[in-house]
């Protein structure tokens, strides 16, 4: 195998850490788990530590400390724009992560929402007037399954991953921009397992509303963000009333604040929208799709040689990919397979039905899969051992 890692930026958290095996000996950790969340970059956690010395609440104090943390969380807010290529008409609201990103988004939303069945449930689960179209075997055919719901009946909203978490297919996001707004409706994408990969340009692709989380994209737990057009957001009651929320109240009357601050009632998480805002910055400034892309590649020919080993796959038409690959073993429960990964070889894989129940049920294995997952710190030495553990297990050539 040709050796490929990536130098450009270092993780850390995880990046040399020597796990126990079930013989007592210690190996260097081999994570395949960074669809999961994500081991912090370095430039994350030097803008965690630069800020703590200033740790203060935001927006209510006239102190320093307060207004430097002020400073950073404002700045944070407009680097997540940028990231995106926010519009002026958009607005960015901080979350905890996506999951909260679309069910404040889900309060929102003036009509029906329609979702596909392939959906991670953050995507699949929000939404008041849920209508699920079943998505076809090819991304055409599932397009026009789209269109004619949308036009059957109205919705205001389609909802849609831009890469599978169970299959890291990328979805062609201009294309069903297109059909939402030709259908009179918008589309919000989740990009949980998009960002961490591949830039978003949501004025570019025609997108209305972008959520994801900071924990996926090389930042701590705690922080994620919803960005989109502000009028549904401002038209909306605030997703967590009380300080902070508001611009005036009496106890008759409460005027309510604007967006963002209409839906970020309460103490903020400043440090997490800094840590996210600098994840947003690091990646923004990186080029890594070859050195995952590569790495894709040649974890699916050497597990492809493997007997018994089949890949998950929603569409025949999409080849776009990110750093995702669920696979079964024949023979094996996927919770087998995992365990022997970790426990004779320190290699950290995923499995289960990964918060997609209907999708794994579509795609014929309901009891689950094995995921393993590519980043920054994923190295082809990994990818060797993964292929060569797998290769052991059902005795095969490694
Ligand atoms: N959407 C997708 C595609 C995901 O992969 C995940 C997490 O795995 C989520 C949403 C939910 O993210 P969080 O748990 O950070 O809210």
């Amino acid at each position: 195998m040709t050796t490929v890692s990536f130098t450009a930026c270092s993780t850390v958290s995880g990046a040399d850490l020597d796990v126990p095996l079930v013989d007592g000996r210690s190996v260097r950790y081999a994570n395949f788990d960074y669809a999961a969340s994500a081991p912090a970059l370095e430039a994350v956690t030097d803008a965690v530590r630069n800020l703590l010395p200033y740790y203060a609440s935001v927006h209510r104090g006239a102190g320093y400390a307060s207004r430097v943390s002020t400073q950073a969380y404002e700045n944070a807010r407009n680097a997540v724009g940028e990231f995106v290529n926010a519009r002026d008409a958009d607005v960015v609201v901080f979350t905890r992560n996506t999951t909260d990103s679309l069910n404040l988004l889900a309060r929102c939303v003036p009509g029906d929402t329609v979702v596909l069945d392939i959906e991670h449930h953050a995507t699949l689960l929000p939404w008041h007037g849920r209508r699920v179209v079943s998505a076809a075997d090819t991304i055409d055919e599932t397009c026009q399954r789209l269109v004619a719901e949308l036009w059957s009946k109205p919705a205001a909203l389609l909802a849609v991953t831009g890469a599978s978490n169970v299959t890291g297919e990328v979805l062609p996001l201009a294309r069903l921009a297109r059909i939402a707004h030709e259908c009179g409706a918008r589309i919000c994408v989740d990009a949980a397992q998009l960002a961490p990969h591949r830039s978003i340009d949501i004025a570019d692709l025609g997108v209305d509303y972008v959520a994801f989380s900071g924990h996926k994209l090389y930042a701590p737990f705690g922080a994620g963000v919803l960005v989109g057009n502000r009028d549904w957001l401002d038209a909306a009651d605030p997703y967590l009333a009380g300080g902070g929320a508001v611009s005036n109240v009496r106890v008759d009357e409460t005027v309510w604040a604007c967006a963002p601050a209409r839906h970020e009632g309460g103490t903020p998480n400043v440090l997490g929208a800094v840590a996210l805002a600098a994840a947003c910055t690091a990646l923004g400034t990186l080029d890594s799709s070859g050195h995952e892309t590569a790495l894709t590649e040649l974890l699916k020919d050497g597990l492809a040689a493997v007997p018994g080993v089949s890949f998950l796959r929603i569409f025949d038409d999409v080849e776009d990919s990110v750093g995702i690959v669920s696979f079964t073993v024949d023979g094996y429960e996927p919770g087998h397979v995992a365990a022997y990964l970790s426990a004779e070889h320190g290699i950290g894989v995923r499995d289960g039905r990964f918060c997609a129940h209907p999708l794994l049920a579509k795609l014929g294995v309901p009891d689950g899969a094995v995921r393993a997952s590519i980043g920054l710190g994923t190295s082809s030495e990994d990818v060797e051992r993964l292929v060569g553990a797998v290769s052991a297990l059902v005795g095969g050539v490694s």
